[in-house]
């Protein structure tokens, strides 16, 4: 018996112990627990409610989005950002302007953009100069680059559409609908303008692209003079090849995107001051054509 008691008494105080360890264990492990559900819990919340401002901020901007556009394009129309092409262009293929020879204008263009560091360098160029351009931008790069695709609109060039790939291939209708109708949807998300004007990649008239636009009443805008600056030649030979080819009423084909465009940026000050010497001045594509439209209304009624 005593054996037994001597026996059971060790086996008690274990067990005591044992249970005295559990309790203290599980007290630890408990609120520990309870600490991480609660935290868990309370993040979870957070989350939620995250979301939820996150979705009630894009509701709200949802709303105000057309508002902001309006005013946007309200207030590009008064600076004189948007603009309406006479409609004998709409659909139409434009080379040049037919001008009377002593109309010493000349409209500058600039393709491929907006390109990092490029078009931002074009930009402070005519800036300098005082000159409004046209930019053909390719929707691809717009979308990564939509501050410099606004800020052509707001130092108030004008903004044109050049295919969302620049890619060379035939498009059918859908294919070209793709290229065409999400640039222009992207030119006006950007910079709150409906641009009218076209420019097929490469200047192919033959590949769908072409057909489409003037389908939908763009103007598909081409050029009389062609810098090739995208072969890079030197400042001086970029600048007397545009030379040579300007004439009253023309369109020069530059770019500030898809690729290396040192040369362009470098041969432009000299461009634009050997043109100024020769007695022109620089206009808009939409400006040109309006040029000639008034033109042409004048000969009219003379003739009438
Ligand atoms: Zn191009």
């Amino acid at each position: 018996m005593e054996n037994n008691k001597s026996f059971a008494w060790p086996q008690g105080i274990l067990f005591a112990f044992l249970a005295l360890c559990s309790s203290l264990t599980i007290g630890f492990i408990i609120p520990i627990n309870l600490i991480g559900f609660q935290a868990e819990t309370k993040q979870t919340i957070k989350n939620i409610n995250d979301i939820e401002v996150k979705v009630g901020t894009q509701q709200r901007l949802k709303k105000f989005k057309p508002a902001m556009l309006t005013s946007w394009q309200q207030e590009a129309k008064a600076k004189g950002f948007s603009y309406t092409l006479p409609t004998r262009f709409q659909g139409t293929i434009i080379r040049k302007a037919k001008l009377a020879p002593n109309k010493k204008v000349i409209a500058l263009t600039f393709d491929d953009g907006p390109w990092p560091g490029y078009t931002a360098q074009v930009l402070e160029i005519l800036r300098e100069n005082n000159i409004k351009a046209t930019f053909f931008v390719v929707g691809k790069y717009l979308k990564n680059n939509p501050e410099l695709g606004k800020r052509i609109v707001v130092e108030g060039h004008v903004i044109g559409n050049h295919s969302w790939h620049h890619w060379y291939h035939y498009f059918n209708q859908k294919a070209a609908a793709f290229e065409i109708d999400n640039t222009s949807d992207l030119i006006y998300q950007v910079t709150g303008v409906k641009t009218t004007l076209f420019r097929p990649p490469g200047g192919m008239l033959h590949n769908g692209l072409a057909a489409y636009a003037r389908g939908k009443n763009y103007a598909v805008v081409m050029w009389s003079a062609d810098s090739a600056d995208y072969s890079r030649p030197s400042a001086s030979v970029l600048t007397n090849r545009v030379l040579q080819q300007s004439k009253p009423g023309g369109i020069v084909l530059m770019h500030d995107g898809g690729g290396n465009r040192s040369h362009t940026v470098a041969a432009l000050p000299l461009i634009i001051s050997k043109l100024r010497n020769q007695g022109y001045s620089f206009v808009t594509v939409p400006e040109l054509l309006e040029m000639q439209y008034k033109d042409q209304k004048l000969i009219a009624n003379t003739n009438q």
